[in-house]
């Protein structure tokens, strides 16, 4: 399968065009941050709650789990990274373990019936899609 392909088919399982389900709107970043206990979620260094910047980097930035540039909206969609992490992951697509651990924190941070609607509506965090078909046609983890 051509990347290109792969990327339409991560688009066309995301409802984009959705802003919220349940009318539940994203939790802001001050519930996600202190879900991470003021840390960067993935390297757990400890982060400000301001927008980090080249002039401060010990703030936070938000990071899309699927990246925004293949089509993915924020909604159920990012956690809060520092500088350094935001811009190692990039464009990359998120891992199982990742993805776990994602799912965790939003247990935290959503109500269960935006879980459930996320869940119904098999957005990407948690019908575990991450790219790449495998032999019986399942889109399957990246690593
Ligand atoms: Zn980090």
């Amino acid at each position: 399968m051509q990347k290109k392909e792969v990327e339409m088919e991560l688009f066309n399982t995301y409802p984009t065009k959705i802003p919220n389900l349940c009318g539940v709107n994203n939790p802001d970043d001050m519930a996600i941050y202190t879900a991470q206990e003021g840390r960067c979620f993935e390297c757990h260094k400890p982060v400000q709650f301001f927008s980090a910047s080249d002039e401060r980097p010990e703030g936070y930035t938000v990071e899309h789990v699927f990246p925004s540039s293949l089509g993915f909206g924020l909604y159920g969609n990012k956690v809060l990274s520092c500088l350094t992490c935001n811009r190692r992951k990039a464009q990359k697509l998120p891992s199982k373990q990742y993805l776990g651990a994602v799912q965790d924190l939003y247990r935290k941070v959503f109500p269960k019936p935006a879980i459930d609607a996320m869940r119904s509506v098999r957005h990407p965090v948690w019908a575990g899609r991450c790219g790449g078909r495998g032999a019986n046609g399942a889109l399957r983890m990246a690593h």
